[in-house]
């Protein structure tokens, strides 16, 4: 479709590529062609497109009830609540639409929690540069990329980006006003930078000594994506506050802003809210997306298929001079280019696989949790051979 010919805002340089049906890793055009899924709809839909049970469950919840109110109790809600703080190992979840909400959410919280609770005048929130936390005004103020943030001054007061990596640029941020620290464990929107474990612990101490808030956005890495339920497990540290989203449902939009015990009481009736937060069709949604997950242990088959994949990228692409470097964690995988891929995606395309890009130079693989093991050797043969076409590794 032309771009004249739309109704849209055009907030988006869209593919002009017409996805109509998915079952599983693949995906179909309305021209009938086929594509191997390796984008997952940006990590939201992990357990492949249409999976039965989440689809059975949205089916029976659509014939029962869609929505009352959160002035009323909603049961599914709780059990899904009971859910997540289960996998996440966390005591108290809010439930939203987005991965910015959940965020925004987290953000009132830190507030509320020193400004109601501790009677400190706290409110900065210390990010990091290379991160993404969303389009909201607090949300984009938070993110560490002025690209998200040109044309929208003025921004909300309170915010503060440091360079990654540096621990003592946080140590210099952090002073009677800071609230929190704000972080991706894999900074993915950024270009797919894990961060160092050794950093992430400093960070965690940091906050411990300083009596802030550790927030950790795990709206991309979350729900088994990384190899274990959330990021932060495996990298053994304990936020305070952490936000998931994309995938916690399957596709249907949901968000879920989680705490610890201690943070519960800064939330009293009529601080936060929102109408669509945890319905009964979301929360049906994200029930059985983690039923589905703790049945098949996904976030373990995740760990072992992101290893065979990022091997397979390393071997194959080792000694390649267009390749800076293949890194990750779990389903989460970068390949960091010399120059654009935006060509390279094309390529990959029109040979039936579907990526994308994480900044300029980076190509980002983010296939279901379910993906097989012939489906990611697929994958692999076909991103060697366009970064190939484009620069062969030379023969030794
Ligand atoms: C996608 C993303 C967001 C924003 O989520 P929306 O649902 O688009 O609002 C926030 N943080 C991270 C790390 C993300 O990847």
């Amino acid at each position: 479709m032309m771009q004249e010919e739309s109704a849209l805002f055009q907030t988006y340089a869209r593919n002009p590529l017409a996805l109509v049906k998915g079952e599983g890793s693949w995906l179909w055009d309305d021209q009938g062609n086929k594509y191997l899924d390796f984008m997952s709809g940006l990590a939201v839909t992990n357990l492949g497109h249409a999976p039965k049970k989440v689809s059975e469950k949205l089916k029976e919840q659509i014939d029962t009830l869609w929505h009352t109110s959160n002035l009323f109790v909603i049961p599914k809600q709780e059990e899904a609540a009971k859910k997540v703080a289960e996998v996440a190992q966390a005591d108290a979840v809010f439930f939203c639409n987005s991965g910015a909400e959940s965020n925004e959410a987290a953000i009132k919280l830190a507030r509320r929690y020193f400004q109601k609770v501790k009677g400190e005048e706290r409110y900065e929130i210390i990010t990091l540069g290379k991160s993404f936390h969303g389009r909201t005004l607090a949300t984009l103020t938070a993110t560490g990329q002025d690209k998200v943030k040109e044309g929208f001054l003025p921004l909300p007061a309170g915010f503060v980006t440091v360079p990654p990596h540096d621990i003592q640029a946080i140590k210099d941020a952090v002073n009677e006003r800071t609230a929190a620290v704000m972080i991706e464990m894999v900074q993915a929107e950024g270009g797919v930078y894990p961060l160092e474990a050794e950093y992430a612990k400093q960070i965690e101490q940091l906050c411990r000594d300083k009596g802030i808030l550790l927030i950790v956005d795990e709206v991309q890495t979350g729900m088994g994506r990384t190899g274990a339920w959330f990021a932060h497990h495996r990298y053994g540290i304990k936020p305070d506050i952490f936000t998931v989203a994309k995938g916690i449902a399957s596709g249907f939009p949901a968000g879920a802003m989680i705490g610890r015990a201690y943070l519960k009481e800064a939330f009293t009736a009529g601080s936060h809210a929102t109408t669509f937060g945890g319905t009964p069709l979301a929360s049906s949604a994200i029930i059985a997306t983690i039923e589905t997950m703790q049945e098949d242990n996904l976030p373990e088959r995740a760990a072992q298929i992101g290893e065979q994949l990022m091997t397979q990228l390393r071997d194959r692409l080792s000694g390649n001079p267009f390749v800076k470097e293949v890194r990750g964690l779990g389903l989460l995988i970068g390949i960091e280019c010399e120059e654009p891929v935006a060509d390279l995606v094309a390529a990959g395309q029109k040979h039936g696989l579907l990526f994308v890009s994480a900044g300029p130079n980076v190509i980002r693989l983010l296939p279901n949790l379910y993906v097989t093991e012939e489906e990611v050797n697929q994958a692999v043969d076909i991103v060697v051979s366009v970064i190939e076409e484009k620069v062969p590794t030379p023969s030794l």
